[in-house]
């Protein structure tokens, strides 16, 4: 083996292998394919692995927007509060007025 060097033209995914711990990049389309499948891959040095069963990007984006649509109504029902709090100032501050 030669060690020689070797441009890459494609974009990879840098991975450590989980028992030796070496660093190992794969091609973004393969990293993807790998983490919404169960298949088990291998490091160079021919350790198995596997991406442990999770969330797909597709579940965590619904997830996180979803979280965001319940901050939404958070904050229009906060919104909704302040107003008629503010109501109700304005309408003691009237009353005070008046005498
Ligand atoms: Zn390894």
């Amino acid at each position: 083996m030669s060690g020689e060097r070797y441009p890459v033209a494609e974009e990879l995914i840098v991975l450590r292998c989980v028992k030796c711990h070496i660093q190992f990049g794969i091609p973004v389309a393969a990293y993807h394919a790998l983490k919404r499948s169960s298949d088990r891959f291998c490091c160079p040095f021919e350790h198995g692995q596997s991406f442990a069963p999770g969330e797909t990007d597709e579940e965590k984006i619904a997830r996180l927007e979803k979280r965001i649509e319940d901050r939404d109504e958070s904050i229009a029902m906060l919104r909704r509060r302040i107003a008629a709090r503010d109501g109700v100032i304005t309408k003691l501050r009237k009353r005070i007025g008046d005498g």
